[in-house]
């Protein structure tokens, strides 16, 4: 049976074993969505995602801009163009990063399992880094900076952190273990400042509160590896930081929350499927068409924004340029496409059921046309 109509995982993926922030975020979203996207679907060990071009492209520079940021804070966010900051982008792999990413890309597009024309991405992975390099000069300011030396690159096998961060004032990726509870976590920045140990986490997207709930997590497995309560956290931005001071008994109610949240969700997701939490998050949720609870919504929000998602009923015959269909709100579709594009077609007939994702709206939305990444997945036969 192709992936297209399997109806639900060949595997359930089993829950974590050890519990990062943001597992512990994602999952809260979602159980459902976390555990379809990591359970194997016929040959696929995990869900196989499939982007569209500008989704992927997106992707690309958001990756690359977050290894920058990060770098340029582990080398205390040196000037733009000095000696330093090559370093730090040297570090990051930021321009060799972006053929790598578009190679990685290409081969994740042709291995998926959607049969029918082969798309690319639209630009070349130079496009790519200058785009990156626009959206950074626009944002970075380094000066008055929380991070102003270099840090050292904390070591796999630390026996005393506390004792390292004494001798190099500033450690970068220090990866660490609750010593009780099932969660751990990778710091970008632990820095010794004139009051006392400061934890910092570079980020590249505007300010947030749910930044400061993970450095609060990340305080957590600070103060209980070194017994060292840290005097502040720091989220730094392109363009500035937020700072807040840290009480112990806020931790001690974070250390309670993820000591609650972790078994309870543990149990969630034994559930198969696990409980759907249909929000915004369904609108570009990758498992939308497998989600029976959260499809209308994902659906309603695509009208809403113009894209192309659509439950159809198949009220005609598919030839090689189209076929006739009925949307769920009864409204009649013609959905086209090139004769290269039908190949990506499953085998249809008059009465199947299908959930269409990342279609194109022509004709106010009275024709859909299917492009090549666009995917059709039955939903009855
Ligand atoms: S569609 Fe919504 S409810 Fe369903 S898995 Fe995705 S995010 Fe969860």
């Amino acid at each position: 049976m192709s992936f297209y109509e399997l109806q639900c995982p060949s595997e359930w993926a089993d829950p974590p074993s050890t519990w990062s922030s943001t597992t512990l975020d994602d999952v809260e979203a979602c159980p459902r969505r976390w555990q379809l996207l990591r359970s194997r679907w016929g040959e696929h060990t995990k869900f196989p995602v499939r982007p569209n071009p500008a989704a992927a492209e997106g992707q690309i520079v958001h990756d690359a801009l977050d290894r920058l940021t990060r770098a340029c804070g582990q080398h205390g966010n040196p000037a733009f163009g000095s000696p330093e900051f090559a370093n730090a982008a040297a570090d990051a792999d930021f321009f060799p990063g972006f053929t790598r990413a578009v190679t990685e890309w290409q081969q994740q597009l042709t291995a998926h399992p959607k049969p029918g024309p082969p798309f690319r991405l639209r630009v070349t992975a130079e496009e790519l880094a200058n785009r990156a390099v626009r959206l950074f000069r626009e944002q970075y300011r380094p000066n008055g900076r929380h991070t102003s030396q270099p840090a050292e690159r904390a070591t796999e096998k630390m026996v005393d952190v506390m004792m390292l961060l004494r001798q190099k004032r500033a450690l970068s990726e220090v990866k660490l273990k609750h010593p009780t509870l099932s969660f751990l976590g990778a710091l970008d920045r632990v820095q010794v400042a004139t009051d006392g140990v400061e934890i910092v986490d570079f980020k590249t997207g505007r300010p947030d509160e749910k930044h400061h709930h993970q450095l609060l997590r990340y305080a957590v497995l600070w103060w209980r590896t070194t017994g060292e309560l840290p005097v502040r956290l720091s989220a730094q931005y392109l363009d500035g930081a937020a700072s807040w001071p840290v009480a112990q008994g806020e931790l001690l109610e974070i250390e309670a929350e993820i000591a609650a949240r972790i078994p309870a969700l543990t149990e969630e997701l034994r559930d198969r499927p696990a409980k759907a939490a249909p929000g915004l998050g369904c609108q570009r949720c990758p498992v939308r068409a497998r989600c029976s609870a959260g499809w209308a919504n994902a659906e309603e929000a695509a009208l809403a924004d113009g894209r192309g998602d659509a439950e159809l009923v198949v009220t005609m015959r598919p030839g090689d340029h189209g076929f006739l269909a009925r949307s769920r709100a009864g409204a009649e579709v013609s959905v086209v496409y090139e004769t290269a594009v039908a190949k990506l077609l499953p085998a249809l007939d008059k009465g199947h059921v299908l959930r269409v994702l990342d279609g194109v709206w022509r004709e106010k939305r009275s024709q859909l046309e299917l492009k090549a990444w666009t995917e059709v997945f039955y939903v009855r036969k």
